[in-house]
């Protein structure tokens, strides 16, 4: 029941991976990449369809070899959702991969070597309409610019990134995207800002090797949100050293938090105290693990007693506010004449958010992406 968000997006050009857009307004695409081993091709499918289950729009796949290659290829028979093949130097892994049907790939055409290699490269992506995604890391820049520079920053990012852009340029290619990721979140943030400045075409954002579940979506969270508010980025991964599944969960929950995407359900709870009137903690475990399949945008409020309990549940679709033994119930921002026993809590609020979910999806209040 939130307004829209206020954040005004940075013009960019549109590309597309597979049937997915990027840039132009479209919806902020989440992606991760699977950390199988790819040529492991029914536990990399297996993780694919557990990221897709998720939500996730893209997924990123590490093609090292000529083997994996080869598992590319039965990977992308078996699953529906665009695939970015993630390969360094080897140009002859991107024209096989081009020959199996990836959606993008993930190559930075200043590291193929000889002209016409990266010519061979760049002209099957131009007659397979494949976007190309230049990525540069602040860990493994060029010798030269590490030189030039002493030390990782953003100019030197930038620098890099424009190098390979030039050659894209040069060649007459235009359907690529860029990212210049650092695991420093300011590093990252200024790399970004600069190059948003210099190019039209859509930005992949990422604080890259940010950490674990809990430090590596704070630094995300901070990095990516400055960005997404300045109106930065048309696509996102959030690096974590943690099940994948958690990046795209992170991913989603960046882009709730600034109303630019929302996709199921938001949960806005009070911290606790001893106020409370029934386990708001537990209650909202619960109900993030067993309401992970509904897709539907919607605020939720779960708030321990009435000192913070009306304000959210008047703003919310559904809202609950800790009453002694039974608690106020609201629903699309009214109260109801109904009460919920303390004890039974969760059940309760399950059966009323899926059938206020339920509304909503017929009334075509759906996820941006498929208005
Ligand atoms: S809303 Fe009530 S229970 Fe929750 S933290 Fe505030 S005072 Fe405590």
């Amino acid at each position: 029941m939130h307004n829209e968000t206020p954040i005004v997006r940075r013009q960019s050009k549109r590309i597309y991976v597979g049937n997915v857009p990027i840039g132009d307004g479209a919806p902020i695409a989440v992606q991760s990449m699977t950390n199988t081993r790819t040529t492991d091709v029914d536990a990399t499918v297996q993780q694919i369809e557990s990221l897709q289950r998720v939500g996730v729009d893209i997924v990123r796949v590490s093609v090292p070899t000529m083997d994996a290659a080869e598992a590319f290829k039965l990977i992308k028979q078996r699953v529906s959702v665009p695939l970015v093949a993630d390969i360094h130097f080897d140009y002859r892994i991107a024209l096989q991969v081009a020959e199996y049907g990836v959606d993008c790939l993930r190559i930075n055409p200043g590291n193929i070597g000889r002209e016409d290699r990266i010519r061979a490269v760049v002209d099957c992506a131009r007659d397979k309409n494949i976007p190309i995604r230049i990525g540069i890391n602040g860990g493994s820049l060029e010798k030269d610019i590490q030189e030039k520079y002493g030390e990782p920053t953003a100019e030197a990012l930038v620098e890099s990134a424009l190098r390979h852009v030039e050659i894209l340029d040069r060649m007459n290619f235009d359907n690529f995207k860029v990212s210049v990721k650092a695991s420093d979140v300011f590093l990252a943030v200024q790399s970004y800002r600069l190059l948003a400045k210099q190019i039209v075409q859509p930005l992949h954002l990422g604080i890259t090797e940010a950490g674990g579940a809990r430090s590596g979506s704070v630094k995300s969270a901070i990095g990516l949100g400055m960005l997404l508010a300045e109106g930065i980025g048309d696509t996102l991964r959030i690096s974590l050293a943690a099940d994948p599944i958690e990046e795209v969960k992170v991913g989603f929950d960046i882009l709730k938090a600034l109303r630019i995407r929302s996709r199921g359900i938001n949960f806005i709870a009070c911290p606790t105290c001893s106020r409370q009137e029934f386990d708001v903690i537990g209650t909202v475990n619960a109900l993030e693990q067993r309401l992970e399949d509904i897709l539907t945008p919607m605020d939720v409020s779960i708030i321990g007693c009435v000192v913070n309990g009306p304000g959210e549940a008047l703003v919310s679709d559904i809202g609950v506010t800790g009453g002694h033994n039974k608690s106020g119930y609201y629903e699309n921002g009214e109260r109801q004449k109904e009460r919920f026993d303390n004890d039974n809590m969760i059940d309760q609020l399950e059966a009323k958010i899926r059938a206020r979910a339920s509304v909503l999806d017929k009334s075509k209040r759906i996820d941006i992406r498929e208005d």
